[in-house]
């Protein structure tokens, strides 16, 4: 059978109109015979395709795409029954790679009822399949990530609650948190951040099984569900595998990267039944995590709902102690050189709690903190220790100095700067009279931001010394590059102190080091007769313990200093 061309085609009376509309439609034409064979292409199918005319005509129309035998047949019995089909194609492209399609075919007929052609309209919808594919993607999975989101999690969440509620079993839903991530965005850019986050992703994705959902909402907190499992236990094994595989080093450029992380587990029945109960219970389990020291998981108990009650009446409580000045500083005493000369003191804030009596900075910093109140409190504790300094100066004690210390957000908020240059020009104490502890927590939060920080600090006059120095950060080479005076070598390594064993070896190493890098060293915590002894042998310059003198109210460390000076 010889093939009619195009022109020959333009001459049948049935196509003559239809091919006018074709030509100005910008939609894909293409005409086959009964069988199939192509008879006929537009412009707008040579465009998407890649293929020109000659190429195309004769050849059967399932060179350009196939159905699966299913859709076939059932096109083939619509059309052969004189009816219009609609489907989707996937056709190639001549140059490789496909399109989609989306097709109508209808069958054209002679006078005498006979089908004498195929017509297929179609429009190229790869585009428009894509984005669609993308807006149903993002409404379900976090971009970044790749993970689901927080409305598939609920989903899944939802949908095995139900299950297990006729099943009976136990379900765990598990609130991870990575550990100071912040530190990461901070000293290395977002990027690396986004990067460090996925890989993240991956390793936990890779840790649970394909019937689990692991989830990512923002920030750095991930939630993963165990739909099915037999006992408690075993959402505590996959809480440790996951902080073991968050724990190994992530390579960022030259350096390796060391983070740990933070999770909280409830567990269906046990700890609540509906979504909001659980996810909030898994989120106060992990909070607990975090509070015990982070790198490891807890399982949520009922007191942990108590705690958060007492905890917001604690707040509650705090914020009426500010307005109450229910605050006051006491003083503990520091001593420099072989005739331990009291020279200063640390200023230690006590909160006087109206039913609890006197309550520790430990007990109410972390949460003064939390809530940005330690903006206010940290403020007063500034002034007040300077005012307090100034008398105890005037009183006597000529030439004391004063420790005062922020914590990580204290440090970082605006203009530190200008209001320890406000305490100062208020209480009229010497700028060399005041020394600001910090911990090493809060330069790596900020590496740049700290340094900047620090700088002005110590352009005014203001001496600076590393809090509980050795239980944070391992890499020292910001000790060269930032201004420190003073390194506080960590009370826990000096409650370890005994003769001969490695405390010993740890806070010889820190006296070495930091005289090398001209810094001084003060042990605190020193509360016995050979730890006195030792650290004197290791020489070190100052000291504080309980064993020389507890933290004292104002007056009685006036006292106390007054004494010293009658004594010395
Ligand atoms: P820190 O700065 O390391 O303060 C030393 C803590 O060790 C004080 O506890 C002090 O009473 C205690 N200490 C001193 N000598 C000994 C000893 O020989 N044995 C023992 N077992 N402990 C000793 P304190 O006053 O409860 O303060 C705890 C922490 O609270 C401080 O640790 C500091 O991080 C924070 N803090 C205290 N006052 C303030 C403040 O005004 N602002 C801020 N941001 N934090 C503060
Ligand atoms: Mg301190
Ligand atoms: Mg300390």
């Amino acid at each position: 059978m010889s093939l009619p061309s195009n022109e020959q085609f333009s001459t049948t009376e049935h196509l003559d109109k239809l091919l006018q509309a074709i030509e100005a439609n910008p939609v894909i034409i293409v005409v086959t015979d009964p069988a199939g064979s192509i008879q006929y292409v537009n412009h707008k199918f040579c465009e998407i395709s890649g293929f020109i005319l000659e190429e195309i005509l004769g050849q059967n129309a399932k060179v350009l795409g196939e159905l699966t035998a299913e859709e076939e047949r059932q096109m083939w019995d619509k059309l052969r029954a004189g009816m219009e089909w609609q489907g989707t194609f996937r056709n190639r492209r001549k140059e490789g790679g496909s399109y989609l399609e989306e097709a109508t075919i209808f069958p054209i007929k002679n006078p005498g009822g006979f089908i004498t052609h195929f017509v297929k309209v179609a429009e190229d919808v790869t585009f428009r399949r894509k984005t669609e594919e993308t807006v149903r993607f993002l409404a379900f999975y976090d971009p970044l990530t790749e993970l689901p989101n927080r409305r598939l999690f609920s989903d899944r969440l939802g949908q095995s609650l139900a299950r297990n509620q006729r099943s009976g079993e136990v379900l765990a839903v598990l609130s991870l948190d990575i550990d100071n991530f912040k530190s990461v965005n901070n000293s290395y850019g977002h990027r690396v951040g986004d990067q460090t986050l996925k890989v993240l992703s991956e390793r936990i994705a890779s840790r649970i099984r394909t019937s689990d959902t692991a989830a990512h909402f923002s920030g750095d907190g991930f939630n993963i569900l165990l739909p099915k499992i037999n006992r408690a236990e075993n959402a505590a094994k996959v809480a440790q595998e996951l902080l073991d595989a968050m724990a190994m080093p992530i390579p960022v450029g030259e350096q390796q990267l060391f983070l740990t992380a933070s999770i909280g587990i409830a567990l269906f029945p046990l700890d609540g039944e509906d979504i909001p109960t659980l996810m909030k219970n898994a989120d106060l389990a992990l909070h607990r995590a975090k509070f015990l020291g982070r790198n490891s998981y807890q399982m949520f108990t009922s007191t942990m709902n108590e705690q958060a009650v007492q905890r917001m009446a604690l707040e509650t409580d705090l914020r009426m102690g500010l307005e109450n000045d229910a605050f006051e500083l006491h003083f503990q005493p520091q001593y420099e050189g072989p005739g331990r000369a009291l020279v200063a003191c640390e200023a230690l804030v006590r909160w006087q709690h109206p039913t609890r009596g006197l309550i520790s900075p430990g007990e109410f910093i972390p949460m003064a903190e939390e809530t940005g109140m330690i903006v206010r409190l940290g403020r007063w504790v500034l002034l007040q220790a300077c005012h307090q300094t100034r008398e105890f100066q005037r009183a006597g004690l000529t030439d004391l100095r004063v420790a005062v210390n922020l914590s990580a957000r204290q440090f970082l908020q605006q203009d530190l700067p200008g209001m320890v240059a406000q305490a100062l020009a208020d209480s009229g104490l010497d700028p060399a009279c005041l020394e600001i502890e910090i911990t090493e927590g809060a330069i790596i939060e900020d590496f740049p931001r700290a340094h900047a920080t620090l700088s002005e600090l110590r352009a005014m006059g203001v001496s600076i010394a590393i809090d509980d120095f050795g239980t944070g950060y391992s890499a020292l080479s910001y000790l060269q590059k930032f201004p420190v005076d003073v390194l506080k070598i960590d009370r826990s390594f000096i409650c370890d102190l005994k003769s001969g064993n490695s405390s010993v070896a740890i806070a010889r190493a820190i006296v070495t080091m930091a005289h090398e890098l001209k810094l001084k060293v003060l042990a605190e915590g020193v509360d016995s007769a050979e730890q006195l002894e030792i650290l004197s042998g290791l020489g070190c310059d100052l000291l504080q313990g309980f064993y020389l003198s507890r933290p004292l109210a104002a007056e009685d460390f006036l006292a106390y200093g007054q004494g010293r000076m009658a004594g010395s």
